[in-house]
């Protein structure tokens, strides 16, 4: 295969059947989105936010885009942003992966960094200062733009069901932004109304109730309800701790050969979960949003040497 631009590369990556034991011996899939040419499920996202932005006439070809990020969304922007040669600023709470942020950078976007402490409340706040101060700019805004869940529906969601040959009895996916879990649900419950949806969160984040408060998992976790979430229906959620999450990230990586990041290891403990509550040779669909490579500095695989400072997205 040749190929003229890593933005051919973004999608239609593979849906792995995981050869572990699953309660009620049912099947979990996951859909292996690291490999997206910038290493994760966001990707998609950028590629649709720029053109979106173009189609509704907010970009032109001297644009500065601008956009509040936990990182991953921030590297699929900046490389959609860099097809049109577009000026890229990404507001990124310092705390971050160092990876991440490096990656950003070499694609040419430059980055502001918010206090930790702040959140990404704090990121959003500043991206919206830096786009009142900067001629002809457009904030994508992830948060509630509604094609964040338009890119899963339209992409991912049908992905999967052209490669299943069966019905989806549940499907399981962590909030960030709440874009993927939204965009898919909703998609998957149109096809088959039976589909369980169940939302996967660390400890820490609000949906289940509680104070935020600030986590390891990286990527998930909400201080507020995403909007998205009014247009779908949820049948469950999920809170996972750090220490669930990361086991199974070492557990991938010593039994299936699989480098998974953290909301990836909520996304399956989550899915180990509900296999309990289903019947027997279920069918449960899942997604792996990015790898462990971009965790390397926060010792990812190495639970004892893991920083006690934490994120919050
Ligand atoms: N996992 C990782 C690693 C992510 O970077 C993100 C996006 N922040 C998510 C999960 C959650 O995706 P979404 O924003 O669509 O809810």
């Amino acid at each position: 295969m040749i190929i003229k631009s890593v933005s051919q590369l973004i999608g239609d990556t593979p849906l792995i059947d995981l050869q572990i034991n699953v309660p009620n011996h049912s099947h979990i899939y996951a859909k292996l989105e690291m490999f997206n040419p910038g290493g994760s499920i966001k990707d998609r996202l950028g590629q649709y936010l720029i053109q979106d932005g173009f189609n509704r006439g907010k970009i032109n070809d001297q644009t500065t885009i601008i956009e509040p990020t936990a990182g991953n969304t921030g590297i699929g922007v900046a490389l959609a942003a860099q097809q049109y040669h577009l000026k890229t600023i990404l507001v990124v709470p310092e705390k971050f992966s160092y990876e991440k942020q490096t990656l950003m950078k070499a694609l040419g976007a430059q980055l502001i960094n918010t206090p930790s402490a702040e959140g990404i409340k704090g990121a959003i706040k500043k991206a919206r200062e830096v786009e009142a101060n900067t001629p002809n700019s457009f904030v994508p805004m992830q948060f509630e733009n509604p094609a964040n869940p338009a890119t899963y529906y339209h992409t991912l969601a049908p992905e999967l069901l052209a490669d299943l040959d069966r019905p989806i009895d549940a499907f399981v996916a962590g909030a960030g932004s709440g874009g993927t879990f939204a965009g898919i649900a909703k998609y998957l419950k149109e096809h088959h109304s039976q589909t369980q949806t169940i939302v996967v969160e660390p400890e820490g984040s609000i949906l289940n109730g509680g104070p935020a408060h600030s986590h390891r998992t990286e990527g998930i976790g909400v201080e507020f309800v995403p909007p998205f979430f009014k247009n779908v229906e949820i049948d469950q959620t999920l809170t996972i701790s750090d220490d669930d999450a990361f086991k199974q990230v070492r557990q991938m990586a010593e039994n299936q050969g699989l480098f998974i990041g953290s909301s990836s290891g909520a996304a399956l403990a989550a899915s180990l979960k509900i296999a309990k509550e289903l019947p027997e040779n279920s069918t449960i669909v899942t997604v792996f949003p990015d790898s462990s490579e971009r965790y390397m500095s926060e010792h990812i695989y190495s639970p004892n040497e893991q920083s006690t400072e934490m994120v919050s997205r």
